[in-house]
This record gives structure tokens, sequence and C-alpha cells, in this order.
């Protein structure tokens, strides 16, 4: 029986609040607090219509470390789960060593004026976390997140020796929308239009933004074209799996999403750097962000499916071996389940397994940890009781 305190309301806060809601034996108290707060008061009357539960709803803004510092001391949750931006991450963590709270997010901490998407800032913390005997669990979600467990679990079980990983992401759904971006428009555009980089032979390799794509035969979605990006897994990965001579990222777009992205792009809507307009300041992607639908409302009319999943290649016994480790996902069913599209679910379901986790003593330690640190065993073994199925296929 633990208390539980949720940061961020957005889609995949929306789901972590439905999933701690089915499981009262571990989460006895649920509390969500988010910037606006009318958005927590949506999820609130949505988890007591379709789960049958009471959580407490609170305003926070998360970038003030003191609020956040006086409102773990007056909930005194077991552990926070970080589920508003990455830009939050640092604050988040600084409250939680005040407060002595465990801590867990699903994106690495990315600042503001910067495009980057590095470990550096949160792994800096390792110290502090372990002498105030506290543990911080990074990346909980599924592209890091359950990715990562997928080659912890080939690691421990399927390889005597992993050689190369390519992580393959498609969202094959149709929203209805011209445009929109399946979570944070801010995040998801900032991570596409940065310059693609991959690990290979102890080097990082850079590459123009999209100038890589391969096709790849998705399982229950068929062929679709992937592109190289950079994405944060990357850095931990190639730490953590011994003997690895490549890993690559891979995504899916279709062609109308990439030449709207093109467009925005070359008119210079995707900047974060701010222009003047009229005397005010104004940052192009921000404003961008207020014009694209709010991805938590994409869910409603959202048909297909996600199948995201690890090609990993390496020898057993031996002989050479090749698997896919995957997830399928249908946004029809997350929408009649909790009122969210499948991105929002497969971030928000491993978020949650992460916290059983952590909260059930399956997963323990003092410091911060990348999820493939810890056992995949016990992960994997909740991850399709709470809503996503794994498959190995052999190829
Ligand atoms: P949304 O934009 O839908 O939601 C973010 C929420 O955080 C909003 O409710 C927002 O409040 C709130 N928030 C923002 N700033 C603050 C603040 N200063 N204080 C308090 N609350 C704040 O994003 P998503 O739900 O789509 O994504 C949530 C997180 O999940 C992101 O970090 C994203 O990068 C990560 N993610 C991870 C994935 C993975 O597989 N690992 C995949 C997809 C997402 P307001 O309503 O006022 O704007």
């Amino acid at each position: 029986m633990a208390k539980v305190l949720i940061i961020g309301a957005g889609g995949v806060g929306g789901v972590v609040v439905h999933k701690c809601a089915q499981v009262p034996e571990v989460f006895s108290e649920i509390t969500l607090a988010s910037r606006t707060l009318s958005r927590c008061e949506k999820i609130r009357d949505e988890v007591r219509e379709l789960q049958g539960r009471e959580i407490q709803i609170r305003q926070i803004d998360a970038d003030d470390v003191a609020a956040t510092v006086a409102l773990l001391k007056e909930l005194k949750p077991d552990l926070l789960i970080n589920v508003a931006l990455p830009y939050q991450d640092l604050p988040l963590m600084d409250a939680c060593l005040e407060a002595g709270v465990d801590y867990l997010d699903t994106a690495n901490y990315e600042p503001p004026d910067e495009a980057r998407f590095e470990y550096k800032w949160q792994w800096a913390y390792q110290e502090r976390y372990e002498s105030a005997g506290l543990m911080a669990l990074l990346g909980s979600g599924f592209d890091p997140g359950v990715t990562n467990v997928f080659c912890a679990y080939a690691q421990k079980h399927l390889f005597d020796e992993i050689h190369t990983i390519d992580i393959l992401d498609c969202n094959a759904g149709d929203h209805g929308h011209p445009f929109a971006t399946n979570f944070n428009p801010e995040i998801n555009i900032r991570e596409i239009t940065q310059r693609g980089r991959y690990w290979e032979q102890g080097e990082w390799k850079e590459t123009d933004p999209l100038s890589e794509v391969m096709e790849f035969d998705f399982p229950e979605v068929g062929p679709r074209k992937a592109y190289l990006l950079y994405h944060e897994e990357l850095e931990s990965l190639v730490q953590n799996i011994r003997g690895l001579k490549r890993i690559r990222f891979w995504m899916t777009f279709g062609e109308a999403y990439l030449t709207h992205l093109r467009v925005l792009e070359n008119v210079g809507m995707t900047s974060i750097e701010p222009v003047d307009y009229d005397g005010h300041p104004v940052v192009p992607i921000k404003l961008l962000k207020k014009l694209l639908p709010d991805p938590a409302s994409l869910g409603a009319n959202y048909k297909g499916k996600t199948s995201i999943g690890c090609l990993i290649e390496g020898i057993k016994d031996g002989e050479k071996k090749r698997v896919f480790i995957y997830n399928v996902c249908d946004h029809a069913e997350t929408y009649r389940e909790v009122r969210a599209q499948a991105v929002s679910y497969t971030t928000g379901v491993p978020a949650v397994v992460g916290a059983m986790m952590m909260l059930t003593g399956a997963w323990r330690g003092k410091g911060v940890f990348n999820i493939e640190q810890l056992d995949p065993d016990p992960f994997l073994e909740k991850l399709g009781e709470m809503g996503l199925p794994w498959h190995v296929k052999v190829c």
C-alpha cells in the first residue's frame, strides 16, 4: 500500500492516473498535481467514471522547487512520478532530494533554451541520491523505457554476445488531423528536427536530419519507411549493454507529416529562438504548440496501431542469432480503456509498472538508475498484465 504523487496532467499523466487507479493494492492513495488545475479535474472525473476511484488533485508549478517541497512534505508520498515535461526533471529531482522522496520519470532533462537530449545533468545526481538513501528511476516510458528493458532481457536470456541493436518505432495510426504530434509538440519536434546520431565501434556518428531511411516490416502493421534519429536511450544503452558494436534508433513518418514539418521548418516555425513580435518576444515553436491539436485530445478518433521493438543481432551458443522483441498497441482499444491514444498509453503504462517495481521492492537501490540496469524479469512479467503484451520473434 503506497501513496503516489503524479505530476503532469497531459496525455501521459492521464494514463498514469487511470492505470494506478486500477491497482489499489499497490497505489492506495493517488494525488495528481499539475500547472493547470482544470486538466487535473477532467482526469479526476474520468477516473471516477471509468475506474470507480477517487483521487486527490492539486495545482503546482513544478519549476518552483520550494512549492514542490512543501507539497511533498504535506502529502508524504512514497514516490513522485514525473510526467510533466523534460524541463521539470531537475527541479523535481531537487525537490525529491530535499523532501526525501523517491523519483521516477519517462524522459531525460532538456534545457529549455537548447535542444539537447542528454543524461549528464541527471546522472550528476548519483551521489546525492545515494547518500540520501533515495532511488531515482530514469526513462520508464516506452522508448526510453520498455525498449531498454527488452535489451536487458536479450542480454540476460537470449544472447551470449549482443552485436547490434536497432530500435524501431512505428505509429501506423491515423488521428484524422492534417498535422499533429502524438506527444508534447515542442519536445516531439525538437527531437525530430535535430541532427541524427548513432553509435558504432565506440564512436558517435552524425547524420543530417532524417537523411537515413530503411524499410522495415513491422508486426501487425506491414512495411513502413523508418528514419534514423538520435534518441536518448542510446546514451545509456551503450554503457549498459556489453560488447555492443552498433546501436541506432529509427522512427516511421508518413509523407504528409514530413511535408508539413519541412514547411514549418522552412518558415522558421520550429525554432526555439525568440523573435520580436510588436515588442513581445515569441518563441516560434511555443506558438506552434498553441496552434496544434493537444495530444491528449487526439484519442477520440484515433485508429490503427503502434508497433515498436528492438531488432537485436548477436551470438548464442556459438551461433548467429537475430530477434525482434516488440509490442503492438491499438489506439481505439486504449481510448476505450483510459480515454487516451496508444502513444500516451505505451508511455504511461511502463511508468506505472516501473512505479510498481519500486513500491513493491522488486527494484530497490540507492542512487540514479537507467531502467536497463535493473532486473528485466519482474518488469516484463507485469507489463503484459498491465496492458502491453510483448513478443519475441526469431528472424
Ligand atoms: P503534455 O504536453 O500532454 O503534458 C504535459 C503536462 O505537464 C501538462 O499537463 C502540463 O501542464 C504539465 N506541465 C508542464 N509544465 C509544468 C510545470 N512547470 N508545472 C506543472 N506541470 C507542468 O505531454 P505528454 O503527456 O505527451 O508527455 C509527458 C512526458 O512524457 C514528457 O516529458 C514527454 O517527453 C514524455 N514522453 C515519453 C515517452 C517515452 O516513451 N519515454 C513518449 C512520449 C512522451 P499544462 O496543462 O498547464 O500545459
